[in-house]
């Protein structure tokens, strides 16, 4: 079985590899103004209200380790396979997309170059390597030739009846003739057990809350890609379960906003401390956080590029 010590620190790295993207994608798209929750952030504030507080409200930096931003390179690389024609979306021709997705990273990212110094070649063919192990991965899970997605990381908005604007970005969306939609997520971690797997749930039913609210249509299925155990979980959610899951996102954004308002975020220490940036400046830990510096306008709610590269 899989130590919980390993499902956080894969989901530690997810969330930072998954900012990276964010982040990437921002510079390219018009950023929305409006305050949003994504589903990054609202599982921060789940895990520890101060946590959400560094990242939402302080903005502090987080850097990024070499797993969160080889699951950056995958997700793009795998984004890329599928703009190549059915067909020619092999195995080789996705290793070849590896290095040149890299080369791009630090072109847009410079400072992620700082992950592999001079005369740090063979550490970074080796990390490439696990790249290419993790795009394997994906291919003994399905036949990229068999089938054309809609979109791949795309943006999605919708506010609900409440004014509660959701944001999130989906690694892929199919959606079959007859209409049926199915929300892919690529995990480059292990697979989910106990805390991950909820973790992962409650970001694919925001997803599929989003999409019904904007198209009128259940997702059929929430499909998560776990690359480097090579396994998958299907999950069908229903209307009942999603209503039930607006009220939870709801609350949750009720309470960042009283918490907003006076600074009143609370750390929350669990064993995924052990892989928070934060941690020295987290009172659970003796540390000081610094002045609170007021609810942001205004955009509390973004996600960055490691949340996307989970
Ligand atoms: S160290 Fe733990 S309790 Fe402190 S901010 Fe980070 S996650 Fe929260």
């Amino acid at each position: 079985m899989v130590s919980l010590r390993v499902i956080a620190m894969v989901e530690q790295a997810s969330t930072v590899v998954q900012t990276v993207v964010d982040e990437l994608i921002e510079q390219d798209t018009p950023r929305p103004r409006r305050p949003a929750l994504s589903p990054s952030r609202a599982g921060d504030f789940k895990q520890c209200p101060l946590l959400y507080r560094f990242r939402a409200v302080d903005r502090l930096p987080e850097k990024p380790s070499k797993a969160q931003v080889r699951g950056t390179v995958v997700h793009a690389v795998l984004e890329e396979l599928f703009g190549l024609p059915q067909g020619e979306r092999m195995p080789d021709a996705a290793h070849q997309l590896v290095a040149p997705t890299w080369a791009r990273l630090v072109e847009q990212r410079p400072e992620l170059a700082e992950l592999f110094p001079e005369g740090a070649d063979d550490q970074l063919a080796s990390w490439l390597a696990s790249a290419g192990e993790l795009v394997d991965g994906y291919f003994t899970l399905e036949d990229p030739n068999r089938l054309q997605p809609e979109a791949c990381e795309l943006l999605v908005e919708s506010e609900l009846e409440s004014g509660l604007l959701l944001r999130g970005y989906i690694d892929r969306l199919d959606v079959a003739p007859t209409g049926e939609i199915r929300v892919v997520d690529y995990k480059t971690g292990v697979a989910p057990k106990e805390i991950g797997e909820a973790r992962a749930l409650f970001q694919m039913k925001f997803y599929a809350l989003v999409l019904w609210r904007l198209r009128g249509v259940v997702p059929r299925q929430l499909r998560l890609m776990y690359l480097s155990d090579r396994q998958s979980l299907a999950y069908a959610p229903d209307e009942a379960e999603l209503r039930r899951f607006e009220r939870t996102l709801e609350a949750i954004w009720e309470a960042i906003l009283k918490a907003g308002k006076t600074g009143d975020f609370r750390p929350n220490p669990s064993r995924l401390c052990d892989w928070c940036d934060h941690k020295s400046r987290c009172p659970a830990f003796g540390g000081t956080p610094p002045d609170y510096p007021g609810w942001p306008e205004p955009d509390p709610g973004d996600e960055t590029l490691a949340d996307r590269a989970d």
